[in-house]
C-alpha cells in the first residue's frame, strides 16, 4: 500500500507555484511560510489519521486553505461589531461610539504633529494640560480642569494629591466597585490614603462625617456618586452642600467621585435627574471627576474638574504623568466638548446622546422597515416591544422603552445567535425568552446593510445545519 503522505507537495514547491503566487503578492513571505507549514502538517496528521479524506484537487487545494489560514491569522484582534443589544454605553463594547467630528479630530491628530505641548505664539515649551480647559470651564462653571487617562485615575491623582499618608471619609454607602475590580476602597489605598468609614450602609449622616473629622487624621471627604445601583427604603444621606459646608469648616477638600459625566440637562433626554458637574460644583464640591466615554459621549479619559489651587497641585504631582492622557484623546475630546456649546447640536450629533433619546416611535418605524426587508429576502421576524439599557454602569434600573425584531430561529435562539456573532461584522444580540433581539436603538447609521446580510447569512447557517 503506498503511503498517502507521499503525495504531500513540499513548501517551496507550493512557493513557487503559480497557485501562490498571488498570495505571496498579498501577504509577506515569512508568515506565508510558517502558514503553509501548519498546513502540511495539518494535512499530513489527517492523512495518517485516515480520518479525513482530502481530496487535493492539486495545487489549489493548498492554496485555499493556505489563503483562509492567514485570513484568520491576519485578522486584527480588536474590531468593530454591531451592537444590537440595545445597551447605549456597553463597556464591553467599548462604550461611547463617537460623534464623527470627534472621529475626525482623532484621526488628524494620529496623522500629524501638533502643538500638544507647544505653545505656538510663544515659540516655547507649552503643557498638554492646558488644551480642552477654556471648553471645560464654560461649560461647567469651574475655575479649572485636567484631564487624565480615565475617571479610576482621575479618583487615584486626586487621592493621592489631596491625602497622601492620611485619611479619607467615605460613607459606609459608597464603598462601591465601579466595575472591572475597581473598588473605591482598594483604590484609596493604592493611592497611598486610608480610609475612614462613616455612618452605615443605608444611613450616613452629616453628624458621622463631622465625628469622623475629630480625631484630625481625616484630610479628605470623598463622595462617589452611587452610578451603578441605588439604595432604597430606610436610608438617608448627607447633602453635598452640608458636607461642603463642613469641608470648608474642617479646611479640607470636598472630593466628588460623579462618574457618568453628563453634560447636559436629563431632562431632554427624558431621563431621570442626574447630577451634573456644574450642579456639584456648585452645591461646592472643590474637585469633581468623571468619565469622558460615558454620558459626556467622549473618549476614553477621566476629567477632573475645580478649585484651581487644587488643579494646580494634581499638575505637580509626578503621578500626573504616569496617567496623562494622549494627544489623540485630546483631540477627541475637544471636538466632542465643541459640540456641547449648542446642546441641540450635542444632541443630534453625540451617538450617545442621539440613541438615549431615541424615541418608542422611531424605534418601531425602523423594526417596520428592517422586518419588512427581511421577508423580502426569506427571513422571518416579528416587532416586539424591548427594553434599552444605558449601561456603562450609569443609570441602574432605568429602561430605555422601545422596540426590537424577533428573528425567527429555525433551530435555537443560542445557535442563531452565534451565528451572528460568528461573521465578519460580528453582530452582538440579546437573547429574551428564547428569542433573537435585534435593538436598533444601538445599531449606527450605516450599519443596516451588513446587518441585514449578516442576518440574512446567519438565518441560512442556522436553517441548513
Ligand atoms: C465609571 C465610574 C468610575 C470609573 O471611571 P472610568 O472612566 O471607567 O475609569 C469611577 N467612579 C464612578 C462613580 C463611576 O461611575
Amino acid at each position: 500500500m503506498s503511503d498517502p503522505r507521499r503525495g504531500i507537495p513540499s513548501v517551496d514547491a507550493l512557493l513557487a507555484s503559480s497557485e501562490f503566487e498571488p498570495i505571496l503578492k498579498e501577504f509577506p513571505r515569512q508568515l506565508v511560510v510558517r502558514v503553509t507549514r501548519i498546513v502540511i502538517e495539518e494535512i499530513r496528521n489527517s492523512l495518517l489519521a485516515g480520518e479525513e479524506d482530502i481530496e487535493p484537487d492539486g495545487l489549489a487545494y493548498y492554496a485555499r486553505t493556505v489563503l483562509i489560514r492567514l485570513g484568520q491569522e491576519t485578522m486584527p484582534s480588536l474590531r468593530g461589531v454591531i451592537n444590537a443589544t440595545g445597551v447605549v454605553l456597553h463597556t464591553n463594547l467599548g462604550r461611547a461610539p463617537l460623534a464623527e467630528v470627534a472621529a475626525d479630530a482623532m484621526a488628524a491628530a494620529a496623522r500629524s504633529y501638533s502643538n500638544l505641548e507647544y505653545d505656538v505664539e510663544l515659540g516655547k515649551r507649552g503643557s498638554r494640560y492646558d488644551h480642552c480647559v477654556k471648553l471645560l470651564r464654560e461649560l461647567t462653571g469651574a475655575e479649572d480642569a485636567i484631564v487624565v487617562n480615565n475617571n479610576a485615575a482621575a479618583l487615584v491623582l486626586v487621592l493621592n494629591t489631596t491625602a497622601r499618608g492620611k485619611g479619607v471619609a467615605v460613607s459606609r454607602g459608597e464603598l462601591v466597585e465601579i466595575g472591572g475590580g475597581f473598588r473605591i476602597p482598594e483604590i484609596l489605598e493604592r493611592a497611598g490614603a486610608f480610609l475612614v468609614e462613616v455612618g452605615s450602609t443605608n444611613r450616613t449622616r452629616l453628624s458621622d462625617y463631622e465625628d469622623s473629622t475629630k480625631t484630625g487624621e481625616v484630610a479628605a471627604i470623598l463622595k462617589v456618586h452611587r452610578s451603578n445601583f441605588r439604595i432604597t427604603g430606610f436610608t438617608e444621606d448627607a447633602a453635598l452642600a452640608s458636607l461642603a459646608d463642613l469641608a470648608n469648616e474642617k479646611e479640607i477638600p470636598l472630593l466628588h467621585d460623579l462618574g457618568s459625566g453628563l453634560f447636559i440637562a436629563s431632562d431632554t433626554l427624558a431621563l431621570p435627574a442626574e447630577p451634573l458637574a456644574s450642579d456639584s460644583l456648585n452645591a461646592g464640591a472643590d474637585l469633581v471627576a468623571v468619565s469622558g466615554d460615558k454620558l459626556l459621549g467622549g473618549p476614553q479619559a477621566g476629567i477632573i474638574l475645580g478649585n484651581s489651587e487644587l488643579i494646580d497641585s494634581l499638575r505637580q504631582n509626578p503621578l500626573c504623568r504616569a496617567l496623562r492622557v494622549d494627544k489623540v484623546t485630546l483631540a477627541g475630546l475637544e471636538a466632542t466638548l465643541q459640540l456641547y456649546r449648542d446642546p441641540a447640536q450635542a444632541l443630534e450629533s453625540i451617538p450617545t446622546l442621539r440613541m438615549l433619546a431615541n424615541t418608542p416611535e422611531a424605534l418601531g418605524k425602523r423594526c417596520e422597515q428592517l422586518t419588512a426587508e427581511l421577508k423580502g429576502l426569506g427571513v422571518g421576524s416579528s416587532i416586539v416591544e424591548s427594553e434599552g439599557r444605558v449601561g456603562g454602569g450609569t443609570y441602574p434600573g432605568v429602561k430605555l422603552p422601545g422596540f426590537a425584531l424577533a428573528l425567527d430561529a429555525p433551530n435555537s435562539a443560542e445557535i442563531l445567535a452565534m451565528h451572528l456573532r460568528n461573521g465578519d461584522p460580528p453582530v452582538i444580540a440579546r437573547i429574551v425568552d428564547k428569542r433573537v433581539l435585534i435593538d436598533l436603538r444601538t445599531v449606527l447609521p450605516g450599519e443596516e446593510n451588513d446587518l441585514v446580510r449578516r442576518v440574512r447569512q446567519a438565518s441560512n447557517e442556522g436553517s441548513g445545519s
